[in-house]
């Protein structure tokens, strides 16, 4: 079969391009990267061995190997694992499978990428950083227990690579790198050890490399021969089974970078050892950075899964909470079996227990970085508060606990401080017996919203909420016996006196407020007079039980159906306004201006909302019109 020529998708050629001009600072991580994707083919072997009883060749001499022909100038990667087909070879190396992926791209492409290597390590780097260093790779590859055919892959990173049968006796994958003139220091010895001793030690399988040496002869006196050993480069020790005193930072942070994939270096380290009911070392990481598609269903969360330090699964979700996905790291038990399927995994109590210890550690964990480091635990929040907060709607047991954990801004911190939850019931007036919120896109618009009035007139504090979630939340929280209640839904009484003199202008404006009623009756479900407003005229409130007006406009902008919800419009009975309206409407009932006005108060309330008056054009005209009257008047 000759070569077949395929193009590479859009994303690959974007990636390629971005990785080669923004990581060209960091490129030995290429072998870190090879060497990643070789150990993960051999467990992947190794454990198809185990679950299917398929005897594979070369079983138990798991091995990676090096080697530097420096006459070729090539830098070979192999490994015995599972290897590829031709149809999962281009799939794996001519696409990039995550959704995400092309906004991910673009939002790259817009930063200045060579101040951010960071940026592009949240996406992975994985086996394209070979062209770095590389401008042509090869790779030959056969997929364990087939008998069949090889294959053969081949790029020079210009956009396509070709494809092609090709001969290989044994099971596993062999990446050539043609190294570019200026990498060949990647061939020296010394060199490569001095990689992988940095970023590849803890690799539980051997990477090996056959060294050759002039030695003495021990026939020939006097003269010099050559030997090849072969040699292990990295020292394999399962780094979660050492003790803690004996790590350093360093070797952390690398062994996170091997299983997250990351760029950067985690924001903490938890590394821990159950003994007891249930028997297991974890050693967890929380990122500096939320991966950038942690939103997307097809994210991948939970701990690596080893049992008795064989790798049994890439990503265990059963390990962890969804509220909790984005720690990352590894899990080794002593107590399941080492065949354990995911159906087992769902209904095992140990699986249970594991998850529950876990979820303890994490959550105190994030307690005692927020108490004492402070500025850390608030660089953790921005990245992924909004992913912790889930856990109040889906942990109904630690719910206090998570709820300990949320900072807000609220109308007294200013926007950039947070308070938390205590602090606000700390702060709290006499007579005060909910916690208060409101939500916005930003704190700005939350802070001008009508609905503080009556809040700020009585010096009660208001949380800011500007994530999407918050509202649906939080409206079902309650904390330390008091309730969180929406500043902008129901009815709010923050005054058992003005309760009374609310009464009786209630009364006194009952006619009116009928007839407004009558002709808004299609618009709106209510018209009631106001505890919230002090200074604006009216506003529109949603009905306790209704969704907020915030996130009714955001389900509405992601082209959600949102069923029709008809608002309140709340009238301030001590504004000079209505007052007037009161008055007209005394002198005669009929006036078509009263008809006039109470549409344009309806208007003017949606406008407050941050929505469109119903008809804009006949407003701008009541609008116009009043102001002629008033210009005419004046000038007379
Ligand atoms: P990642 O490892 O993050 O998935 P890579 O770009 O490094 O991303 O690799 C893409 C895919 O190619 C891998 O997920 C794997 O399926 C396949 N692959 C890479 N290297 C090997 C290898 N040595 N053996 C078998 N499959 C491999």
């Amino acid at each position: 079969m000759t070569a077949q020529k395929m193009e590479f998708k859009t994303e690959v050629k974007q990636l390629l391009d971005l990785m080669i001009h923004s990581l060209y600072s960091h490129k030995e991580i290429f072998l870190r990267e090879l060497i990643s994707n070789a150990s993960d083919a051999i467990d992947k072997a190794r454990y198809e061995a185990l679950t299917n009883g398929n005897i594979l060749e070369g079983d138990g001499d798991w091995k990676i190997r090096i080697t530097a022909d420096k006459s070729a100038g090539t830098l070979t990667v192999s490994d015995n694992g599972i290897g590829m087909t031709k149809d999962e070879i281009v799939q794996a190396l001519g696409t990039i499978a995550h959704s995400g992926t092309k906004e991910f791209l673009t939002m790259l492409k817009e930063k200045d990428m060579k101040d951010n290597p960071e940026l592009i390590g949240q996406f992975g780097v994985g086996f394209y950083s070979s062209f770095m260093i590389a401008d042509k790779v090869t790779v030959i590859t056969r997929k364990a227990g087939k008998d069949g055919q090889g294959v053969r892959w081949e790029s020079t990173a210009d956009g396509s690579f070709t494809i092609e049968d090709a001969e290989k006796n044994t099971k596993g994958t062999e990446v050539i790198l043609h190294l570019k003139d200026d990498d060949k220091k990647y061939l020296e010895e010394w060199e490569i050890r001095s990689v992988v001793r940095k970023y590849s030690d803890y690799i539980e399988h051997p990477v090996v490399m056959d060294i050759e040496r002039e030695e003495d002869s021990t026939i020939d006196k006097g003269k010099k021969v050559k030997t090849t050993t072969e040699e292990t480069l990295n020292s394999r020790k399962a780094i979660w089974l050492r003790n803690k005193s004996e790590v350093t930072d360093e070797e952390y942070a690398e062994f996170y970078k091997h299983i997250s994939h990351d760029f950067t270096a985690p924001l903490k380290t938890i590394h821990f050892k159950a003994e007891g009911t249930s028997e297991f070392t974890a050693l967890l990481y929380l990122p500096s950075k939320a991966p950038f598609n942690i939103l997307y269903k097809d994210y991948k969360l939970g701990p690596v899964l080893y049992v008795k330090r064989v790798q049994i699964m890439d990503n265990c979700e059963e390990l962890i909470p969804p509220y909790l996905r984005f720690v990352k790291g590894v899990v080794d038990s002593s107590d399941l079996p080492l065949n354990v399927s995911r159906e087992i995994l769902q209904a095992n109590k140990q699986v249970e227990i594991i998850k529950k210890n876990i979820t303890k550690q994490v959550l105190d964990t994030l307690r005692t970085l927020k108490d004492n480091e402070y500025d850390k635990y608030l660089g953790f929040y921005k990245e992924f508060g909004r992913i912790v907060k889930e856990g109040i709607h889906f942990d109904f047991s630690r719910k206090e606990q998570i709820a300990d954990l949320l900072l807000f801004p609220s109308t007294k911190t200013g926007r950039d401080t947070f308070t938390t939850l205590q602090k606000y019931i700390e702060g709290m007036k006499d007579g005060q017996e909910d916690i208060y919120y409101i939500t916005g896109a930003t704190y700005e618009e939350a802070l001008k919203s009508p609905y503080l009035e009556a809040f700020n007139e009585k010096d009660y504090e208001v949380l800011i909420m500007l994530d999407e979630v918050d509202d649906i939340i939080m409206s079902s929280l309650e904390y330390k016996g008091k309730k969180l209640k929406s500043a902008g839904r129901g009815d709010i009484k923050l005054d058992k006196a003005e309760e009374k003199e609310r009464e009786q202008a209630k009364k006194k404006y009952e006619k009116i407020i009928d007839l407004m009623k009558e002709q808004l009756k299609e618009d709106v479900k209510d018209v009631r007079l106001s505890s919230r407003l002090k200074d604006s005229a009216c506003c529109l409130v949603a009905d306790e039980g209704d969704l907020d007006p915030h996130m009714e406009k955001i389900l509405k902008a992601m082209g959600q159906e949102v069923p029709a919800q008809k608002r309140i419009l709340e009238i301030n009975p001590a504004h000079p306004l209505f007052g007037a309206m009161n008055a007209l409407f005394e002198k005669d009932g009929k006036s078509p201006l009263l008809h006039e006005y109470t549409q344009m108060l309806f208007d003017q309330a949606a406008l407050l909302e941050g929505s469109k008056p119903k008809d804009p054009a006949a407003f701008a005209r009541s609008v116009a019109k009043l102001m002629v009257e008033n210009a005419q008047r004046v000038a007379s």
